[in-house]
């Protein structure tokens, strides 16, 4: 019997493990994570963490560990992983797909580019109560303000990273709406800024701020590369890995 595939999956998101838990033990999965988080949650087959150290690293890992096929199944907001995936996907001729889950409709939220943009939407409104949910990346835009910020992300910052009004929430989701809701209220909460994430984990703040009548401002996706398959579910990701087994065992 041949020997089970090797596919890599670029992780760091409940698409990744999802796909992880699917393929194993059919295929020899082995999970990419960038050694962010301390204690993330361990999905099935293989780990590694850390950077491969650029594109070529990447290629150089993929060539060493003769890897069938990559999906990347980074966050919608880690472009440069992706990129260098496509790079080295590209120059060694392994086939590569990209797993991005779908956006949240914008609605009625104010749809800004950069972390720098959400701040000049939120000080030309004079919001002085702000829940910024939008990743550690971004709170450096927020540095220099007189506002007040409610700051949720995954791991401690240092108080030179953080706006000298705040209160800091390490917590990492899924939440609920009630949850959401008595958060906003208590805070005092006067607008929302997020990244467009997409998915169900951390949807519920749209919600909540919606029924809430709070208005939020939302960084838009970086642009997918071009010319490169990309699917938006699991099951299609799935699909793919073993269409591609069938065709060429
Ligand atoms: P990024 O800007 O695209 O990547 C920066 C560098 O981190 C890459 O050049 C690579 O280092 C390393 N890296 C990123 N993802 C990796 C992976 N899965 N395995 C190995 N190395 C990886 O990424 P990011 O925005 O910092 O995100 C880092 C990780 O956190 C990603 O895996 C992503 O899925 C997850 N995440 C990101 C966000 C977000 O909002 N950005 C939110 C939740 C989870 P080398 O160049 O040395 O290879």
């Amino acid at each position: 019997m041949a020997a089970p595939r090797k596919i890599l999956i670029l992780g760091g998101s409940a698409e990744a493990r999802e796909l992880a838990e699917r393929l194993t033990p059919r295929f020899d999965v082995t999970t990419s994570l960038a050694g962010r988080v301390r204690n993330p949650a361990v999905p099935a087959g293989a780990l590694r963490v850390g950077g491969f150290g650029g594109e070529a690293g990447l290629r150089k890992w993929l060539s060493d560990n003769a890897v069938d096929a990559v999906v990347d199944a980074t966050h919608p907001f880690a472009a440069t992983i992706t990129e260098n995936a496509v790079a080295a996907c590209d120059r060694l001729g392994i086939p590569h797909l990209i797993l991005r889950r779908p956006p949240w409709p914008a609605e009625d939220a104010t749809v800004v580019s950069s972390a720098a943009e959400a701040k000049d939407a939120v000080m030309a409104r004079g919001f002085s109560r702000v829940f910024l949910t939008s990743g550690r990346s971004s709170i450096g835009a927020f540095l220099f303000s007189d506002a007040w910020f409610l700051i949720r992300v995954v791991e401690p910052m240092s108080a030179d990273e953080l706006p000298e009004r705040h209160h800091l929430l390490l917590s990492r989701g899924p939440y609920t709406v009630a949850e959401e809701t008595e958060l906003m209220r208590q805070y005092e909460i006067e607008v929302l800024v997020t990244k467009n994430s997409g998915g169900t984990m951390t949807s519920a703040k749209l919600d909540a701020a919606a029924a809430l009548n709070i208005p939020v401002v939302m960084i838009d996706r970086p642009a997918l590369p071009e010319r490169v398959s990309t699917v938006s579910t699991v099951d299609e990701a799935q699909r793919w890995v073993i269409e591609r087994d069938t065709a060429e065992v």
